[in-house]
């Protein structure tokens, strides 16, 4: 007797193509491809791992439009040069990070790794809808580093290295950081809707709402120190 052929419902794999995340580096930096609907990309913080991030970029036929760093340090910028030569795009950030980006010593790739210099140009709302990313802003978030950014697209938020998951908040005790204004950008952070999604510079994503007690508590306490 025949048996009846089962029918297999496949279940379409759901790839969210608007943000994808690669772990690179010995810190485990997470470089994201950020993308709209046509596909067109900002490679944001390639750390390292240059053939790992075009591998990615190829298998999600993606098309690399710029690089956006979040900030200057070396573990978000090892893979800069080779991406921008490679794609032949160009390189942003902030324009007060565009020194760090050029000076090893500044960025510390002199010390941990070798030398980088980043050639960047400051970036611009303007920019960012000329790339095809017009929904996507820039929030200044300097403490971390003088001219550190995130990225505010939909309810994706990319936050570098300000804040992390479970409540973690940027060092401050590198030179060129100041904890004053760390505190400063975080508050502003607060002010962002709760239903945002934390994408960080290390370690898991998160949703806003779950993080902002401990952020709060983070600036309460910083802020007693200052009086
Ligand atoms: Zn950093
Ligand atoms: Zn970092």
């Amino acid at each position: 007797m025949e048996s009846k052929a089962r029918i297999v419902r496949k279940i379409p794999e759901i790839v969210p193509y608007d943000i994808t995340r690669i772990i690179v580096g010995e810190l485990d930096t997470n470089c994201y491809l950020l993308s709209n609907d046509e596909k067109s990309t900002l490679l944001i913080d390639p750390g390292a791992d240059g053939c790992k991030i075009v591998s990615k970029i190829d298998e999600l036929l993606l098309k690399p439009v710029a690089i956006l760093l979040t900030h200057g340090h070396y573990d978000h910028i090892g893979a800069v040069n080779f991406l921008a030569e490679k794609f032949k795009i160009p390189i942003y950030a902030h324009h007060d990070e565009i020194e760090m980006l050029a000076n090893p010593d500044m960025n510390f790739s002199s010390m941990f790794a070798d030398n980088i210099s980043v050639s960047a140009e400051p970036i611009s709302q303007n920019i960012l809808i000329e790339l095809g990313f017009p929904e996507s802003k820039i929030i200044d978030l300097p403490g971390h580093t003088k001219g550190g950014i995130g990225i505010i697209d939909r309810n994706i938020f990319i936050s570098g290295d300000t804040v992390f998951a479970n409540g973690g908040i940027g060092r401050t005790d590198l030179p060129y950081s100041n904890v004053k204004m760390l505190v400063q950008s975080i508050e502003k952070i607060l002010k962002l809707p709760d239903n945002l999604i934390l994408y960080p510079g290390h370690g898991g994503r998160s949703i806003l709402r779950q993080e902002k007690q401990a952020f709060a508590c983070f600036c309460a306490l910083r802020l007693s120190e200052f009086r």
